[in-house]
């Protein structure tokens, strides 16, 4: 039997409406439910329609609406739960801890004044000495 990755996958099972979900938005290509562990209130994924695992697996169109998407769940949650601000994450393959091997966009809410997530990454001062020669590495500049 040829198994593919959309078997077994809990978001395509939402996508398809064989599993219930707390749906809040919904276009052609993406939608948004409530996550089952919520980080704050009102916090959402948004995943694709279509199952892909990783950011750069979206095609032309999902790329170009997913910004699109996001705005527009931004909007709903702001102007419901008077969200004062937004951490939009992304867990993105294995090394960055992703769990769901679907695509998704955690949107949660802030409404007061808290930690950055990017604060769970230390500067690395090595790092910070070595820009100019990063910076060539990655565009061939001298
Ligand atoms: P991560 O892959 O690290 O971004 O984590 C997966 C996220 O998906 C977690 O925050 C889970 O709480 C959430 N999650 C897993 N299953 C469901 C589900 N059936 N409905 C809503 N959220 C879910
Ligand atoms: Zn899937």
């Amino acid at each position: 039997m040829k198994i593919n990755k959309e078997m077994g996958c809990v978001f395509c099972e939402i996508a398809r409406k064989e599993r219930d979900a707390f749906i809040i938005y919904e276009d052609e290509l993406f939608l948004s439910f409530l996550d089952i562990n919520p980080r704050s209130l009102g916090h959402a994924l948004l995943v694709p329609k279509r199952h892909v695992s990783r950011l750069e697996e979206l095609n032309e169109e999902e790329a170009s609406q997913i910004a699109k998407s996001l705005k527009n769940v931004m909007s709903i949650l702001k102007e419901k739960l008077n969200a004062g601000g937004f951490t939009i994450a992304i867990d993105n393959g294995e090394f960055a801890g992703q769990e769901v091997k679907h695509l998704h966009v955690h949107i949660i809410p802030r409404y007061r004044r808290g930690p950055a997530i990017i604060a769970a990454f230390p500067v690395i001062g090595e790092l910070k000495e070595r820009l100019h020669e990063i910076h060539k590495v990655i565009t061939g500049a001298s």
